[in-house]
């Protein structure tokens, strides 16, 4: 017996009017279908459809981590500071990690995530290699202020995420579990029947090396992905590239000091000089932890990587308005030729084959043509510099880049020793030595799951689930209530259909049809069973798939089996 509901029991307030606030479809759809609304900026309520099908989401995470040897647990959301203080994160999380003092004055955060927790955990009790590998995870609540929030569920502050956690005693035990968790996500994709790619992506904040992002294709993502048809794909922000560049100048020339008054942007520049945008070189200047100045290098037409230039140089950051002011040197005019003594000239590797650069003076107002390396300038390192775009070569095989946009929907890390080290979390290993553990962490955004799911299934009438994530799986639709006959007939359909095994609601509201088909469409039922006083009388019921809009006539005595093959064959 599976739950059949009646919708006039079931709170589901749609709306007929597009909300003004909502930028995205899954927002518009799922504001308008009643699943969610919205509390404060980032902070919504989940309605009972809403709810349904994030615990089907949930339901399949967690079946996926099981399969996979990974244990569920509970964590608090309420985390003491001194953990983060001996991760040194309380410190490095900026606004984003929301901090609260409890009455006597203790300070506490809103766990973002729970590295901290988990290894304060795990360190206390499991000592011993036997006792590894160790993967435990939960679903719950996280809290982030986010800068800017947005797009519905998509950035929340309050989302829901499966994060899981695993501890090791080797390196191979580490990446074999990690690619277990790789493949999880991968299926975990599949089952929630989106459109998805696996990314090379930063480690940003969290730490550690290896990684890769789960990216959900999609127009309104907010990630910018390049990919290959050689299969290698990576966040925008993470990608190398080759830059495709054939040296605008190929023989030495005399260094040309030009004066080059009202020249503000790069394409300003190329014009006064006659050279092409990419023949022009861009420097910006940054700063090392220990205060030493540094100047990247890149072709005029590109950006700079602000995560490459980190890489390249580490712990670099780039200067602000105020660094210029105190330094005393020209923003807009800035080049590798006689920087400040002890500058640290970076350039991209794409330079590399360009024997005579234009590039900034260093004074304002002034051009320097002609500048070449090893003569005029040295470059100390040359590193892959740039932001990747569509049109680049391929870091694997030389191929041409393509663009797409994503959205983040879970992330696997390995974290290595990070929070292991800092928190002095060891075990003793099979030689009797004391180590650090070796960790990965593993999160999944259950609620943005969710708002891409929409993302990718909808049309203009409103959402249309697949099965697996759907509120319920099949509407029944009598077309007047009040009828003695329709009604019965459509309660019995509804009555069956549950002892078949189906999710089912029907629509006992006493509505005009136009408005239950508009709600039926919007809320996305994947299977809709129409019962008509007409089709009644000729011993005939619609049956009408959301996704293709397919609606065939069915025999009543055969409606129930039908639709249970569809449900069935679609869960499959
Ligand atoms: P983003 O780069 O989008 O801010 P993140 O990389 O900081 O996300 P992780 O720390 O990797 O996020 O968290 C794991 C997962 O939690 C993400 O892949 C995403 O699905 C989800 N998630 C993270 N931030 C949010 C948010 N603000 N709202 C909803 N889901 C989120
Ligand atoms: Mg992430």
């Amino acid at each position: 017996m599976a739950v059949a509901l009646k919708m006039s029991g079931t709170y589901t307030p749609t709306l007929k009017e597009d909300p003004s606030e909502a930028e995205v479809i899954s927002h518009r759809l799922l504001l308008r279908a009643g699943m969610i609304r919205k509390v404060a900026a980032g902070i919504y309520t989940f309605l009972p459809l809403a709810w349904r099908s994030i615990r089907k989401i949930e339901q399949i995470v967690r079946e996926e981590m099981e399969a996979i040897g990974s244990q569920e647990l509970m964590l608090p959301i309420v985390q003491p500071a001194e953990l983060w203080h001996e991760s040194g994160r309380w410190d490095l999380y900026g606004p984003e990690l929301a901090r609260l003092q409890d009455r006597s004055g203790r300070d506490f955060c809103l766990g973002p995530t729970h590295e901290e927790i988990i290894t304060d955990l795990v360190r206390d009790e499991v000592r011993s290699y036997r006792d590894l590998p160790l993967s435990l995870f939960q679903i719950n609540m996280k809290f982030r202020d986010e800068a800017r929030p947005r797009f519905g569920l998509l950035r929340g502050r309050e989302f829901i995420m499966k994060d899981a956690y695993s501890f090791h005693a080797s390196q191979e035990s580490l990446q074999e579990h990690y690619e277990a968790q790789a493949r999880a996500y991968g299926n975990i994709c599949d089952r929630l029947g989106l459109a998805w790619r696996p990314v090379e992506a930063d480690s940003g904040q969290i730490g550690g090396k290896v990684t890769t992002e789960f990216m959900a294709l999609a127009e309104s993502g907010e990630a910018a992905l390049v990919y290959c048809d050689c299969g290698w794909a990576a966040n925008e922000e993470a990608a190398g590239t080759v830059v495709p560049r054939t040296p605008g100048v190929t023989e030495p020339r005399p260094l040309e000091k030009v004066h080059t008054p009202e020249i503000r942007t790069i394409a300003e520049l190329a014009e006064f000089l006659g050279i092409p945008g990419h023949d022009t070189v861009k420097t910006m200047a940054g700063k090392t932890a220990e205060g030493r100045l540094v100047y990247f290098c890149v072709p005029g037409d590109r950006e700079l990587n602000p995560i490459k230039a980190d890489w390249a140089v580490p712990g670099v950051e780039l200067l602000d308005e105020e660094d210029f002011k105190t330094l005393g040197i020209p923003k807009g005019s800035l080049g590798p030729v006689a920087p400040p003594a002890g500058t640290l000239v970076v350039a991209d590797a794409s330079l590399k084959d360009e024997v005579a650069w234009g590039v900034g003076a260093n004074e304002n107002d002034y051009h320097l043509l002609g500048a070449m390396p090893g003569r005029d300038f040295e470059v100390e390192l040359w590193a892959d510099l740039v932001l990747a775009q569509p049109g680049d070569g391929c870091p694997e095989c030389g191929g041409v880049l393509k663009g797409a946009r994503g959205i983040e929907v879970s992330q696997v890390f390995q974290l290595g020793t990070r929070y292991s080290e800092s928190m002095g979390a060891t075990f003793t290993a099979e030689d009797g030595t004391e180590q650090p553990f070796l960790m990965g962490c593993y999160g999944v955004g259950i609620t943005r799951s969710l708002a891409a799911v929409i993302e990718q299934y909808n049309d203009e009438n409103g959402i249309a689930w697949p099965v697996s994530v759907a509120p319920l799986e099949v509407a029944v639709v009598p077309l007047s209530v009040g009828d003695d006959v329709v009604y019965p007939v459509a309660e019995q359909i509804w009555r069956e259909l549950a002892a078949a095994g189906v999710e089912v609601i029907l629509d006992d509201r006493d509505e005009r049809a136009g408005v239950k088909f508009n709600d039926a469409d919007l809320i996305g039922w994947p299977y809709q069973v129409v019962v008509g006083k007409k089709g009644v009388a000729a011993g005939i019921v619609e049956v009408k798939t959301r996704a293709t809009g397919e609606r065939a006539e069915v025999p009543i005595a055969d409606a129930v089996a039908m639709v249970a093959e569809m449900v069935l064959a679609a869960k499959a």
